[in-house]
């Protein structure tokens, strides 16, 4: 059998690692039905196209905003958003980072509690399903918030952390409550880790 150009990657902590700032019943559909289902229809829509066998950021930048290509784009920029979200968590995560990102944070925004701030309005104020984001626009970090299954690839702008606001990433645990979502991943998720390698 021919591998599949889009695989599920493996998740990089147990699926109760989070808990209880995120269940393991939230990530079991998460990541086990709505991740896997991005990677399935994406396998599905690109296959047989020009698309196929390209790194998945030139995916995206080749079929955002063409209404013809939305079941492409919408399914492997899902792929790519979701892969990066839990690569943007671990466990005992979050609060301030130290060391250098502690000083490019500062830089850019003041100071840790208010880049905080503003990333908790993004989440918080993004209307509908979407994505928060911290991300470089030519190498000045801004918060961004993005719709559906939009990113900042797309603006030509590079991912360096993001949430996921979709309802499915918070509903089981949090019911409507977003910002008590958004309050737990700045506390207790941020893999600072992962956003240094980012910065590089
Ligand atoms: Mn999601």
């Amino acid at each position: 059998m021919q591998k599949e150009m889009f695989e599920l990657p493996k998740l990089p902590y147990p699926d109760s690692a989070l808990e209880p700032h995120i269940s393991a019943r939230t990530i079991s559909f998460h990541y086990g039905k709505h991740h896997q289902g991005y990677v399935t229809k994406s396998n599905k829509f690109v296959q047989g196209t020009e698309y196929a066998g390209m790194p998945i950021e030139d995916i995206i930048a080749k079929t955002a905003s063409k209404p013809e290509l939305a079941s492409i784009f919408n399914n492997v920029a899902q792929v790519f958003n979701h892969t990066f979200f839990w690569n943007s968590m671990k466990p005992d995560g979050g609060g301030k980072p130290t060391d250098e990102v502690a000083q490019k944070i500062d830089e850019a925004f003041g100071s840790y509690e208010k880049f905080a701030e503003e990333f908790a309005a993004a989440a918080a104020g993004q209307f509908g399903s979407g994505w928060a984001w911290l991300a470089a626009d030519k190498g000045k970090l801004v918060v961004v918030k993005t719709s559906n299954a939009d990113n900042p690839l797309t603006q030509g702008m590079k991912p360096i952390l993001t949430l996921d606001v979709w309802e499915h990433a918070y509903y089981l645990d949090y019911q409507n409550r977003r910002p008590d979502f958004v309050k737990a991943y700045l506390e207790n998720l941020v893999n600072w880790d992962f956003v240094g390698k980012n910065l590089k």
